[in-house]
């Protein structure tokens, strides 16, 4: 693994081979499979105006990934099956865990092979990285570095805090203290996130965010900005985009199995400006 650095940044660059894939062949249903259109995207900052890339040639691809997850039930689709990790297993998101955003991207190499770019939304059963899916936006091993002795200071002042009387002066000040603790990590983790567009620019997440209010816990984690992060790194062309959801439906019903989905309008809007920035160029 590559690593360069962007000022006090440390950003980590994955082996493309590791996740793109020549296009596989598509049984024939999988051709005919449509949905409506879908555009995502956002407004560009520097370009004054907005940035799109619609789903294209990416939905057959995204209806087969979904058939090999729904087929093979792991994530870990590219290893053999004697070799598959019991983590990736995909039966919690039927179950109480509920379910995930996955993505395809179609994108075009240098030497002009296309091929996708897959990605799974935030962790997947508490694991960042899996073999053959796109990296995070932020670097593993940095954000471990930082957050788990902090979680386990959270970890171990909860249970201080549980053996002191409810409304006693020290409980009070343990629990500001476990709270002061949690958002500074939160922060520090929200400045390990950087973001590549197609200018071959790089930013922290939050200097580009162009959302009212704070950056909510997440963004960055969806699948587009993974597969598009990731294909700007590696100068691939972006020629489509799709998402859908898989597992068991959301909390608030926004999200059913097998549904195809735009980028989301909360996380993912206010950063895609950015971060398509430079492709209509690239595309000539
Ligand atoms: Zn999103
Ligand atoms: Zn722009």
């Amino acid at each position: 693994m590559n690593r360069g650095r962007i000022g006090s940044l440390s950003v980590q660059e994955s082996i493309p081979e590791d996740c793109f894939f020549p296009l596989p062949n598509l049984p024939p249903e999988n051709h005919t499979f449509t949905t409506f259109p879908i555009a995502s995207g956002g407004f560009c900052k520097r370009c004054n105006r907005g940035h799109l890339i619609d789903s294209g040639s990416a939905l057959p691809y995204g209806r087969f990934l979904l058939d090999q997850l729904e087929k093979n039930k792991r994530l870990d689709l590219d290893i053999a099956d004697d070799q598959s990790d019991f983590r990736f297993t995909l039966a919690p998101l039927y179950g109480p865990s509920r379910g995930q955003m996955f993505g395809v991207l179609i994108c075009r190499r240098q030497d002009g092979v296309s091929g996708m770019l897959k990605a799974f939304s935030g962790q997947f059963n508490g694991v960042w990285e899996a073999p053959g899916w796109v990296p995070p936006l932020l670097d593993v091993a940095l954000f471990q570095r930082i957050s788990d002795p902090v979680d386990q200071m959270i970890k171990k002042l909860g249970k201080e805090i549980e053996g002191l009387e409810t409304d006693s002066p020290q409980r009070q000040e343990l629990t500001n203290h476990r709270r002061e603790l949690s958002r500074n990590l939160m922060r520090e983790i929200h400045d390990l996130y950087a973001v590549t567009n197609f200018r071959g620019e790089t930013e922290k997440l939050s200097q580009i965010y162009r959302g009212s209010g704070g950056m909510p816990t997440g963004t960055g984690d969806c699948c587009a900005p993974k597969l598009l992060n990731h294909a700007a790194r590696h100068q691939l062309i972006p020629l489509g985009l799709t998402e859908f959801y898989l597992g068991r439906e959301n909390r608030s019903s926004t999200r059913h199995h097998g549904r195809f989905y735009p980028a989301c309008s909360e996380k993912c809007q206010p950063i895609m400006g950015f971060m398509l920035c430079g492709l209509d160029r690239e595309h000539g």
